[in-house]
């Protein structure tokens, strides 16, 4: 069987740049480099089939839009984000009240999905406080009680400046 010369050729964001020997099934293998600079070797028949026709970034690029294009992935994807940017929060920051929070005592927040009230503090990058209560009160004690566990002794070596 006389095998086919592809280089030269192009499949899809494929381009052959020479023969890589032959597969164990028989086939022929391809190097070829992709639009998107990535060098791949091929099987010769998925190339003539139009079964590959990228080193992989196509598919990747298809499944990252699918993603986006799914509104709950997203407003998941920005949770994630607004709760990482959260983690990093030092002590300064950490006693300033934020605009976004509605329940106006700060670390504790109303969580839509449980109904319920987060009482939450964030000490250099770790969780030191993450409870639920049904009762604001209960969630605001919890805080308070933290805080005088938690950043108390630090706050007053700096309450000088802030008083
Ligand atoms: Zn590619």
């Amino acid at each position: 069987m006389k095998r086919l010369n592809l280089v030269g050729q192009k499949f899809g964001r494929l381009s052959v740049v020479s023969y890589a020997g032959v597969a164990n099934n028989g086939n022929a293998r391809w190097n070829c480099v992709c639009d998107c600079g990535n060098e791949c070797v091929v099987d010769g028949y998925r190339l003539r089939k139009g079964m590959t026709t990228s080193c992989g970034c196509y598919r990747r690029e298809y499944m990252k839009k699918a993603i986006m294009a799914n509104p709950k992935t997203r407003a998941q994807m920005g949770q994630r984000g607004q709760f990482s940017r959260t983690e990093g929060v030092n002590v300064s920051a950490a006693t300033k009240l934020r605009i976004t929070n509605r329940s106006g005592v700060i670390g504790v927040s109303f969580d839509r999905q449980t109904s319920k009230w987060n009482a939450r503090l964030f000490l250099k990058g770790k969780l030191v406080l993450n409870k639920q209560f049904v009762d604001f009160k209960d969630a605001v004690a919890a805080r308070k009680t933290a805080e005088q566990q938690y950043l108390a002794p630090i706050l007053q070596r700096t309450k000088k400046s802030n008083d």
